[in-house]
């Protein structure tokens, strides 16, 4: 017997069509080049997202086109995040940090029709322009200049629509956006998201137990929108009708700190170096920004080291761990505390939230150890595994990437993790960046996160280097905080209580920065390239 219920495509239009009927004074504020702020309402995005999705119409983007964008966090990219899917073309959001070889190869593999750039970013595109062939490119006046001879003014067009775009008749599976995956593993490979995929993301993330996202909030996605829709957060502020702060371009703590707090911006997220840097700025001077109390920071992207959530603690503002990939649209798991571990010791309640999470509504996981799916015990080491309705099912076109599958269908995502029996998922590495030392593996990410707690360490990596003797030993990168000092004894010293003594970096180096990549990672795969050769100052300890 089937439900009585319409057959109803979950896309993103009636989403789009009912923010700008029910939402048309909320604001949406953006910070442009020269450091000004732009502002317009939920109406002016509405009214100029259709206008763009008439204008793309009208000049031959069809269903299935792929429309690209090389864009900062403003409001035309949100206006772009919308007109392209609402006529059925796909957005192919461009991580603007890569090296022009690998954007040319990236623009030619998704087959791009059209470019939509910023004028700022002209440079990057120019670099790579002899290599691709798009039908048009727009530009986007984002600086306040002239749109350069030869280009398409974004503007000039918006002007000339009447903005009635033909809505097409779209089936949910249909592709509604795409994106690489950053490369820190291996060549990009694309996710193509669906329509449903997007409309359940985004339902999924607003949950109160997720990023609990209302019309009350004041949204800052200080990540990326070119990367994996900024974890969902423009599209989900949209639904619910959230005020929207967009960061616009080069954004250093300070500047992140004063949006927060000119803006009283409720939620927000990016990855831990963003937040490491805007803590530092804090603690130096904590009377110089006002936070909105009971403001939430998302962090995701990498491990969040414990000594954050409890600085942030201090200045009232609640840190949520969360864990994605580009493959799952992108957020997986979140990490919010069930009401029987508030009683928990405060020790214990810091550790638990320094854990990626369980896992969000129709998001199945699962860890696969070498014999098999591991027990749920917070113990047994296993590769996390995934399956749900935003969990990619494929890569565009790479059929030689199906063992990332597994055979009977789950995702295997490359991160090493414990379970425990709460559901909560705790990742222990990736597998490529897992430490085998005298046949015992070492997680990097625990050592990396202790060292970063000690007052004088700004960052730390820690990578694997091989070793005469146990095949592979931990060595410690640190970037130190201006104007401290510390010595290797004192660093090892402080790691003792939390570790066995054979999983301490066996040599400590101190660098001026560490380097990351586009998305702002540590670049682990360089760093043990530059030190593979490493000659070790211990190499006649006895571990
Ligand atoms: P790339 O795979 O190129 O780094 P992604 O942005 O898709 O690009 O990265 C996904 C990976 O980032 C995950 O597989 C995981 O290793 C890491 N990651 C994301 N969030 C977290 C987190 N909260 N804690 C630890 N690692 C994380």
């Amino acid at each position: 017997m089937k439900g009585t219920m319409m057959q109803f495509p979950l896309t993103l239009t009636p989403l789009f069509e009912r923010a700008g009927k029910l939402f048309p004074n909320v604001e949406i504020v953006s910070r442009r080049p020269d450091n000004s702020t732009h502002r317009y309402t939920y109406d002016d995005m509405y009214h100029r997202a259709r206008a763009l999705a008439d204008t793309l119409q009208q000049s031959g983007v069809r269903p299935g086109d792929r429309v690209a964008a090389l864009m900062w966090n403003h409001s035309a990219h949100l206006e772009v995040y919308f007109a392209v899917p609402i006529i059925g073309g796909v957005l192919h959001t461009l991580n603007l940090r890569l090296h022009p070889d690998e954007l040319a190869f990236i623009i030619n593999h998704a087959e791009d029709h059209v470019l939509i750039v910023d004028d700022v970013l002209l440079p990057v595109f120019e670099k790579l322009k002899d290599r691709v062939k798009f039908q048009r490119v727009i530009v986007v006046p984002f600086s306040g200049n002239p749109v350069p001879n030869g280009y398409e003014d974004y503007e000039m067009l918006l002007g000339q629509s009447n903005a009635t775009p033909k809505y097409v008749e779209l089936h949910e599976d249909d592709a509604a956006g795409m994106c690489y995956t950053s490369g820190t593993t291996g060549k990009p490979k694309g996710v193509v998201y669906s329509h449903r995929a997007i409309v359940l993301h985004s339902y999924s993330i607003s949950l109160p137990d997720n990023f609990g996202i209302s019309r009350t909030d004041t949204v800052l996605p200080a990540m990326s929108m070119f990367h994996a829709n900024a974890w969902g957060l423009p599209y989900a502020a949209v639904m619910n009708g959230a005020k929207i702060v967009l960061p616009g371009p080069n954004l250093q703590p300070e500047l992140i700190l004063d949006l927060l707090s000119a803006e009283q911006v409720t939620l927000t997220g990016a990855v831990p170096t963003v937040w490491l840097g805007v803590l530092q700025c804090l603690e130096r001077e904590p009377k110089r920004w006002s936070l909105p109390k009971g403001m939430r920071i998302i962090i995701a992207g990498s491990a969040a080291p414990e000594t954050l959530f409890r600085r942030f603690d201090k200045f009232g503002v609640r840190m949520i761990h969360a864990w994605g990939m580009t493959e799952t649209a992108p957020i997986g798991t979140v990490c919010t505390l069930g009401p029987e571990m508030q009683s928990c010791s405060e020790d214990a309640r810091y550790e638990l939230r320094t854990r990626q999470g369980v896992p969000s509504p129709f998001v199945e996981i699962r860890a696969i150890g070498d014999s098999g799916e591991v027990p749920w015990d917070g113990q047994a080491p296993g590769e996390l595994e995934l399956r749900g309705p935003f969990i990619a099912g494929s890569y565009y076109n790479l059929p030689e990437e199906g063992h990332k599958w597994s055979t009977d269908g789950w995702f295997r995502t490359g991160d090493v993790v414990t379970i425990d029996p709460a559901g909560y998922v705790k990742i222990t590495d990736r597998t490529k960046d897992l430490i085998k030392s005298g046949g015992e593996w070492i997680s990097s990410v625990d050592v990396e996160n202790a060292l970063v707690a000690h007052p004088a360490v700004a960052e730390a990596a820690v990578v694997a280097v091989p070793h005469p003797k146990w095949q592979e030993r931990p060595l410690a990168l640190i970037v130190l905080k201006n104007g401290t000092t510390v010595s290797s004894e004192e660093l090892r010293t402080f790691l003792v209580s939390r570790f066995a003594k054979w999983q301490l970096p066996d040599d400590f180096v101190y660098l001026p920065e560490l380097p990351h990549t586009s998305t702002g990672k540590l670049l682990k795969s360089e760093l043990r390239q530059r030190y593979k050769t490493w000659s070790w100052q211990s190499e006649k300890s006895e571990l």
